[in-house]
């Protein structure tokens, strides 16, 4: 549950500012999006003489939102920057966000970095989506039918279908929350589940990649550029390899490490059902949560060394 009292600085903050700025984190998802978008729309819905910017890149995409091109040092210098479903300051996908005169953190992970003045944290919530419906309702806030549908994006993947760990009464009293407000639920299915021939194929391969621990329920699939760059997917499409593994009795840790474009590095996708793998992930230039946390390795030699903590944790010895 979130904080009332965050959730009212979170108010009063954004009354006090002309200028809001909304970052997420790199390489964003649904649940980035949704909650940058959501929040933009609920700003603009409830306070009307706002100038709202959605920065960085749109999700599955090259391309950064159109409202960054309307920046300038000048605005930056004035404005609030809200960041969404980001935990570490470098990870916001804001190229001046040194510049802004304010910020405040809406966030649903483990903390690791205080980087905000002010925040409206919730890390028992599935999604960051999840505080912003909790934080429009706690202060009263109109939530039209484009708002609600981008937060339901964020809760519905975030929450792997309401199937995910955290998810809890608060997270359907939100999902009924957004159906009031006149969200399609055929319309966004549509949208997130019909599959892509190419993409599926894509998932039957991977799995063929898979390597399994002989001695350890640890299981990853090992991703070269060649791998996967043939096979007319994007990078996140390459990124879903990580859920073939998933759901399966005898594997309780696995991970995809995958070489990227967007980062230069290999980036490590890593889930678990229930050992705490976000320690093991911070130990790797990375972070998230507790079942769900990405790493980067400089080279795939760095596996081995990432697979001695992971079985250091099912030892619990780590
Ligand atoms: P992913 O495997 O990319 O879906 O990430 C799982 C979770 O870990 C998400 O909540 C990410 O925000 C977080 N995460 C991924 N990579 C990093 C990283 N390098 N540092 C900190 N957190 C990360």
């Amino acid at each position: 549950m979130i904080n009332s009292k965050q959730a009212q600085q979170l108010t009063k903050t954004i009354e006090a500012y002309q200028k809001i700025i909304i970052a997420k984190h790199i390489a964003p998802d649904w649940d980035a999006q949704g909650s940058a978008l959501g929040l933009k729309e609920i700003i603009l819905a409830n306070f009307p003489k706002k100038e709202v910017y959605v920065v960085g890149k749109v999700f599955n995409s090259d391309k950064n939102f159109v409202d960054e091109e309307k920046l300038n040092p000048e605005i930056i210098a004035q404005a609030l920057l809200i960041t969404v479903d980001v935990a570490n300051f470098e990870r916001i996908d804001f190229t001046f966000k040194n510049d802004v005169k304010e910020v405040f953190k809406i966030d649903h992970h483990l903390e690791v970095d205080d980087f905000a003045s002010h925040k409206l944290v919730d890390d028992k919530a599935i999604a960051c989506t999840q505080v912003i419906v909790q934080w429009a309702q706690a202060c009263n806030l109109q939530v039209n039918k484009d708002a609600a549908t981008n937060l339901y994006f964020g809760l519905i993947t975030d929450s792997g279908r309401f199937l995910y760990n955290k998810t809890n009464q608060e997270t359907f009293n939100c999902a009924s929350f957004l159906m009031d407000c006149g969200i399609n639920l055929q319309e966004i299915y549509d949208k997130l589940y019909l599959k892509k021939l190419d993409v599926e194929k894509w998932l039957h391969h991977a799995f063929g990649m898979a390597v399994f621990d002989t001695a350890y329920p640890i299981a990853y699939i090992k991703i070269t550029l060649a791998d996967w760059k043939d096979h007319n997917i994007t990078e996140e499409e390459v990124k879903r390899a990580v859920s073939v593994l998933s759901g399966i009795r005898d594997i309780e840790i696995w991970f995809i490490a995958y070489e990227s474009l967007e980062t230069e590095k290999i980036k490590v996708s890593l889930r678990s059902r229930h050992y705490e793998i976000n320690r093991v992930a911070v130990k790797h230039n990375g972070g998230g949560h507790m079942l769900a946390s990405g790493a980067k390795l400089n080279n795939f030699e760095e596996i081995e060394n990432l697979m001695v903590d992971l079985r250091k944790l099912v030892d619990n010895k780590l």
